[in-house]
């Protein structure tokens, strides 16, 4: 552990049982499940930005991961994360839509909602909550850790018995001293993007045009042209919750890393000045489109991965493949590996490779563990896993099932003083599944056939949670 500041000297903000270093969809369903499980204990979360939901809400619109892909859709994903979305379809803003890429239905959703949606959660569960204020500094104080933060109003420390890194970059466990690996160490890190939207799009002139194979001409020529010069020809639009609407995943930022500030400076410029080509190419070239303006660049550039901390168990690609149920599980996972990359001639590719089998795997509880910790957990992007596992095992619906299983575990580590890595795992896997976790395989094949591009049709209430 590398301390850079005098924590004596740092005003205290306070002591708490748990805290939560980021409210991204890890962390907000981390802190969620711990406060609801543990009433009386008290549980922080604190996040960098002004509003929670990271990249939930900075920038995507669509919960991948809650559906195995394919003809025969099992729903792997339940509890919280159900929860969530079922606020979101109290007010009408969901629908569920096909991916044309093949991740499984996708359940879409308006960001802005989203954020007003977790803020009401998270303070209806009393949960301590603190915004715009970045983790710093961590140095460990007896049996608690004391977490240094910046904000406006300076620095301050929290004492904390646990803790739940849910700050994708695993920035916690950077400063307490756990072991990772950086994303490029040994793969190619998976590329960034800036997502864009863009309003007053004519779907119906779009589609009379032609509408997909159209869209593919259309890029082809543009770039063999010259007229256009996009950086990428896949990627995918969609429509939003908001009418003629559309929202975008285009934009490819690959060689640069985000943790490093200069090289994360240049990927942010360079993914704007794509977004722009990109509505240049729409409004020229794509009918529908001659109207259209950008309206919203993601609030930061989206980062797939930078730290993956070495946890108490490693999720391998072959694991996930050989579809692996461990007795440990604590979450299913059937998404495919999406692996956004650039290929060895410097061109931009993404590579598939789907769950074969029953299409599902479980991920083992020392995952969210790292190695030899005792009062910490790590949850989201930057839990245990390499490369191309994590490229299967990042979606949102997983992302939350990880919070998920944290939040329950530090809360059993403080009531029965059992160590974060030798939690009795019986016991909470009978505590997820009352909370409506799905750890085996279900029979029964999903019905989202019914499902449109419209939130209010029948099977938005596969959702409701009794
Ligand atoms: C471009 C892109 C497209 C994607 N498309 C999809 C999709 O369509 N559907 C899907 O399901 N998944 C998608 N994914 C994957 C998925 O969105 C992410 O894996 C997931 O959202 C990560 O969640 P997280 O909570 O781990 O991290 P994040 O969402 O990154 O949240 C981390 C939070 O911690 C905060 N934080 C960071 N450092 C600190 C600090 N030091 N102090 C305080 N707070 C801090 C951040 O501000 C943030 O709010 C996509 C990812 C990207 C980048």
């Amino acid at each position: 552990m590398t301390t850079i500041i005098n924590h004596v000297a740092v005003p205290l903000l306070a002591e708490v049982d748990v805290l939560v270093i980021g409210a991204g969809s890890a962390g907000c369903v981390a802190a969620l499940a711990a406060a609801e499980r543990g009433q009386g204990l008290s549980v922080m979360l604190v996040e960098r930005y002004g509003f929670p939901g990271g990249t939930s809400t900075q920038m995507l619109d669509t919960f991948y991961g809650f559906f195995t892909p394919g003809e025969t859709p099992r729903k792997v994903v339940g509890g919280w994360p159900d929860r969530v979305v079922n606020e979101l379809d109290k007010t009408g803003n969901i629908f569920l839509r096909p991916n044309t890429y093949g991740a499984g239905t996708g359940v879409n959703y308006n960001p802005e909602r989203l954020k007003l949606v977790w803020d009401q959660l998270i303070q209806q569960q009393g949960i301590r909550y603190l915004l715009h204020t970045t983790l710093i500094d961590v140095n460990s104080a007896g049996e608690r850790y004391s977490c240094v933060f910046w904000n406006k109003g300076g620095f301050c420390k929290v004492l904390a018995r646990r803790v739940i890194d849910a700050s994708g970059d695993a920035d916690f466990c950077h400063l307490a001293g756990f072991a990772y690996e950086r994303a490029g160490e040994h793969e190619p890190a998976q590329s960034m993007t800036t997502t864009f939207r863009m309003s007053n799009v004519d779907l119906d002139e779009y589609e009379r045009a032609g509408g997909k194979k159209m869209l593919v001409r259309a890029m082809q020529e543009a770039v063999d042209s010259g007229h256009h010069p996009l950086p990428r020809k896949e990627g995918s639009a969609h429509e939003m919750n908001a009418k003629m609407c559309i929202s975008t995943v285009a934009v490819k930022v690959a060689g640069l890393s985000a943790l490093n500030a200069e090289t994360l400076t240049q990927a942010e410029i360079e993914g704007r000045r794509q977004a722009f080509v990109y509505e240049d190419f729409f409004r020229d070239d794509v009918p529908g489109y001659q109207e259209s303006n950008i309206i919203g660049l993601s609030h930061q550039i989206g980062v797939r991965e930078t730290r993956r901390v070495y946890g108490e168990h490693r999720l391998t690609k072959d694991e996930c493949l050989a579809g692996l149920l461990p007795n440990d599980r604590i979450f299913l996972c059937g998404a495919p590996i999406e692996d956004h990359r650039q290929g060895a001639d410097g061109s931009s590719e993404t590579y598939w490779e789907y769950i074969p089998g029953a299409g599902v795997y479980g991920v083992p509880y020392g995952t969210i563990v790292p190695k030899g910790s005792q009062t910490v957990w790590v949850v989201g992007r930057c839990f245990s896993a390499t490369h191309d596992a994590h490229a299967s095992c990042r979606s949102m619906a997983q992302t939350m099932s990880m919070g998920q299983a944290a939040g329950l575990a530090a809360v059993q580590s403080l009531r029965n003083d059992e160590p974060a890595n030798a939690i009795a795992i019986k016991q909470l896997q009978e505590d997820l599944l009352q909370l409506g976790a799905v750890l085996d395989v279900p029979d029964a094949v999903a019905d989202t056939s019914r499902n449109g591009w419209r939130h209010n049709v029948p099977a938005r209430h596969i959702y409701n949670v009794a």
